[in-house]
């Protein structure tokens, strides 16, 4: 199938109102000083204690927020405002880490001198809407220098990135009736999704969009069952202004493939297989986000212990898309993979979901986790952690795949 013949579609330009703001975690508490050094401690700490008993002052609790392609927004508390003349926003490339030299201060806000609840904020306008993450701190400058000594503030990491996560189905929808471990992926996808803008947010600096973030959906006046149907679409549109978008599902395969029962299927049909839309199969970027999540996904199955292969076969491009088959699907043993899957004119989509971020000209991908028709995976889903595992390795795949880094390695 000529998923090169895909349509090229001009990039979405409305302005995307970034509806969700991010608040990141502090990852580790300034340094302060001088009365948390215990007695009896090395000389080294002492003296360090005594050549300068000033009170550290720094700046917690900075949090971003992705504006668009080219503004950064930064807020914090101004809790220090009694002790700061001015505050300096300073950035620093991400992968260089926090120990780098490469800090530039990018904007300057003054103090008024009290604190009075109301935030600060700052954009960082930025040279131009290339993908990036950066890691910010703000860093304060002192009223009385003899007193208090100006500590850097936390550093978190944000980027210009706005992911859409499609939960899959609805709330309720693609029960597997099994007394032993049951089973819905509608409500599964919803527990994936939440975990994964969690993890994105949190540990990788990227804002995400939710199509859901309870049980039922509503666009455009269709609920639930139209939305997982004939305006299944209307999903992937809602995609518009972001940069790319998943749609997180768990697979099945056929009815009684392989020779056992549909919902009794071996570990070893278990592959994540990643579905790129016709916007993501013409961009080898967007492939290779699709090639880390995959990868992901692929060995923390196999860790969990749901799962036999732990390898994925990567894609470069358009050409090395496999097209879809149910063979394929039903194959055990096989490694997961990037595929496309056209309608009959051969230029669009099959998937409605897909078929609606390509509209909007976002690359867009149907991630399957894995397969729920495994006994062992539903079994894993039901102890609650499987969720979790797979957020993790969808956020590491993302983030990597942009070639961004995680805190705490993406979880
Ligand atoms: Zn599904």
């Amino acid at each position: 199938m000529g998923a090169k013949s895909a349509v090229s579609r001009t990039r979405a330009q409305a302005a995307c109102l970034a509806v969700l703001v991010a608040l990141l975690m502090a990852l580790a508490g300034c340094a302060s000083v001088e009365d948390t050094a215990p007695s009896g401690s090395a000389a080294a700490a002492n003296a360090a204690s005594a050549a300068d008993a000033r009170t550290a002052v720094c700046v917690e609790g900075l949090a971003f927020s992705r504006v668009s392609r080219t503004q950064i927004a930064l807020t914090w508390p101004d809790e220090t405002d009694a002790e700061a003349t001015a505050y300096r926003v300073m950035r620093a490339n991400a992968g260089d880490g926090e120990d780098t030299a490469s800090w530039t201060c990018v904007a300057e806000v003054a103090s008024d001198g009290a604190a009075t609840g109301e935030p600060h904020a700052a954009i960082d306008e930025l040279a131009d809407d290339t993908l990036r993450q950066y890691r910010y701190r703000v860093d304060v400058e002192v009223r009385e220098p003899e007193a208090l000594r100006a500590e850097p503030g936390e550093a978190i990491l944000a980027s210009n990135v706005l992911v859409c996560v499609d939960p899959g189905h609805f709330g309720g929808a693609n029960v597997v009736d099994d007394p032993a471990a049951p089973y819905c992926e509608g409500d599964f996808t919803l527990e994936l999704a939440r975990a994964l803008a969690h993890d994105l947010r949190r540990s990788c600096g990227i804002e995400v969009r939710l199509t859901r973030s309870t049980g039922d959906i509503t666009i455009d006046g269709y609920t639930n069952s139209a939305l997982d149907s004939g305006h299944i679409a209307l999903r992937g549109e809602l995609a518009a202004g972001c940069d790319l978008f998943f749609s997180l599902h768990t697979n099945a395969n056929l009815d009684n493939a392989n020779g056992s029962p549909t919902f009794e299927q071996t570990l070893a049909i278990t592959k994540p297989v990643v579905i790129a839309n016709t916007c993501a199969a013409t961009s080898p970027e967007a492939l290779q986000v699709a090639n880390a999540i995959g990868a992901e996904l692929a060995r923390a199955s196999a860790q969990a212990g749901i799962a036999t292969c732990d390898e994925f076969d990567a894609v470069a491009g358009a050409d090395e898309l496999r097209a879809w088959s149910d063979a394929y699907n039903d194959e055990v043993n096989a490694p997961g993979t990037v595929y496309v899957r056209l309608r009959d004119d051969g230029a669009s989509d099959y998937y409605g979901v897909l078929r609606g971020a390509a509209t909007a000209g976002v690359p867009g991908f149907i991630v399957e986790h894995g397969f729920h028709t495994v006994p062992a995976m539903r079994a894993r889903a039901a102890t609650g952690d499987l969720a979790g595992i797979w957020a993790a390795a969808d956020a590491r795949g993302i983030a990597r795949g942009l070639g961004f880094v995680c805190e705490d390695g993406g979880v």
